[in-house]
């Protein structure tokens, strides 16, 4: 159970039904479609549904309670005593509660935003957590004004440490996830140009991800990507912790090593080798403001290392596969922006024992006027080390266009599927190492079938 209905009336006065006795809520839910274990159903308005309109249904799949927008008419077919909350705004009404439980269970807790690395970041934090309190974390990519505070309520009453993945579009928005989720750590992983559409500047994107220290308390710390100087210059708080690669941060990274499964490292303040299952220098920072968090938490440097080699890695990001004919893939088509596909493309070079590598480079979305530019700038990371770079999309035919013809690589756009892969086929041999990577709307995991090994 997370709480009752009777503890609802204190935050929503206005009620009708049997709302004041004491019912048990496991859950909130807002999707009628699926099973409910006595939930309380928060009927949300989207520009293409109204869950107030699916209320018989979510009571059919045993919602025990339910908000409701003042602005609705009540159904006459509902119950009497059907407990029911009425609200001006459910959503806002969601968010409110969110907080409210946030407030009630006071665990310690720790929010993730930035441009790149927010999902693995708050991964390894929840794993490093994990290893000594009751941990809840979110579930995937949730990190919007909805996911933030289904994540919060979806929190087990004994939940001890949470972690909160915060993202955002638009200015504003990270200041309201703030003010829900209270976070006493609050970490900044680093500013990209995601979203640079809305935001019009790097400037901008950093204040805007700097909302972050809104709802932190006067003795919460804030740790950042310490090698960014928008985040150095403009954090206000009274505890920051840096992190990165020069050695001038607080916590820096030293000795990073790849191998073709793992990332080594060391921090200048501790003795540990921390290795992770993930490839990629950028991971060693991720995993830098885990070991951050950790000692925050009092956890040992030795439980944070062994969370971080055992670290269960989603799909899709970076996933090093056994492709067609003896050749390698790299399955990164989770996502893109330029910051990631340029770090995607640097770990790639940097891998050895291939004969050729080949790079399989989409568009990347919601950048704007800033699309062209940004998608040329990707160019600028590709060299000799790579035998192709073919593309596909709009956007992405900037970045054939500005490959550098000197250096004699094999530099193609295409306007179809079939013939992209009918070129990537082509290379699909012995020794062969194919990244494919772009924003998730392309899509670009159904190009992998053709070029895996059968299984
Ligand atoms: P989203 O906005 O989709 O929630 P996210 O911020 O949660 O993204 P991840 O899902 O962790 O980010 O990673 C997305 C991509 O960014 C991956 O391709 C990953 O390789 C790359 N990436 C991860 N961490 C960093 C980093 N610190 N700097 C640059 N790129 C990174
Ligand atoms: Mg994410």
């Amino acid at each position: 159970m997370l709480f009752t209905t009777e503890w609802l009336t204190t935050i929503f006065p206005d009620y009708r039904g049997a709302a004041n006795e004491r019912i048990a809520i496991n859950e909130v839910a807002t999707d009628s479609r699926k099973t409910m274990h006595h939930s309380l159903f928060v009927p949300l308005i989207g520009e293409k549904f109204d869950g107030h309109n699916h209320i018989q249904e979510a009571i059919k799949q045993g919602a025990a309670a339910a908000l409701w927008d003042a602005g609705k008419e009540l159904p006459a077919f509902l119950p009497e005593d059907f407990p029911l909350f009425i609200v001006r705004d459910t959503l806002q009404a969601l968010q409110t509660l969110a907080a409210a439980y946030r407030k009630k269970i006071n665990p310690t807790v720790i929010g993730v935003t930035g441009s790149n690395g927010k999902t693995t970041t708050k991964d390894m934090i929840a794993s490093v957590a994990a290893s000594s309190f009751r941990t809840h974390h979110t579930k995937g990519n949730l990190n919007n004004q909805i996911g933030v505070p289904l994540t919060i309520l979806s929190m087990p009453v004994e939940t001890e440490v949470l972690v909160v993945e915060m993202g955002m579009n638009h200015a504003g928005e990270i200041n309201v996830l703030s003010e829900i989720a209270r976070p006493d750590y609050g970490v900044i992983t680093n500013i990209g140009e995601s979203h640079i559409e809305y935001l019009g500047s790097r400037e901008a994107i950093a204040s805007a991800k700097l909302e972050i220290t809104k709802g932190m308390p006067k003795d919460g710390c804030l740790i950042i990507d310490g090698d960014e100087a928008l985040l150095r210059q403009a954090s206000t708080c009274d505890c920051v912790i840096t992190c990165g690669f020069d050695a001038s941060n607080d916590v820096a990274i030293n000795n990073v090593n790849l191998t073709n499964n793992h990332t080594a490292f060391q921090l200048n303040n501790d003795e540990q080798l921390y290795t992770i299952p993930l490839l990629g220098s950028h991971h060693a920072l991720n995993a830098a403001f885990a070991v951050t968090v950790a000692e925050l938490l009092n956890i040992k440097k030795r439980d944070a290392k062994q969370a971080l080699a055992s670290l269960e890695w989603t799909s899709m990001r970076f996933e090093l596969l056994t492709g067609r004919n003896g050749s390698s893939v790299i399955n990164d088509a989770y996502n893109a922006s330029p910051t990631s596909m340029k770090a995607a493309i640097n770990v790639v070079k940097q891998m050895e024992g291939f004969k050729r590598k080949v790079l399989v480079l989409g568009d990347m979305f919601e950048l704007g006027e800033h699309a062209e530019t940004l998608h040329r700038s990707v160019a600028a990371s590709i060299d000799q080390s790579f035998d192709a770079v073919f593309t596909l999309g709009k956007h992405a035919a900037e970045i054939t266009l500005a490959v550098n013809t000197e250096d004699k690589i094999d530099s193609r756009h295409f306007t179809s599927r079939e013939t992209l892969l009918r070129a990537v086929e082509a290379y699909t041999k012995e020794g062969t190492l194919i990244l494919f990577k772009a924003s998730r709307g392309m899509q670009f995991e159904s190009l992998l079938d053709q070029v895996m090994k059968p299984s």
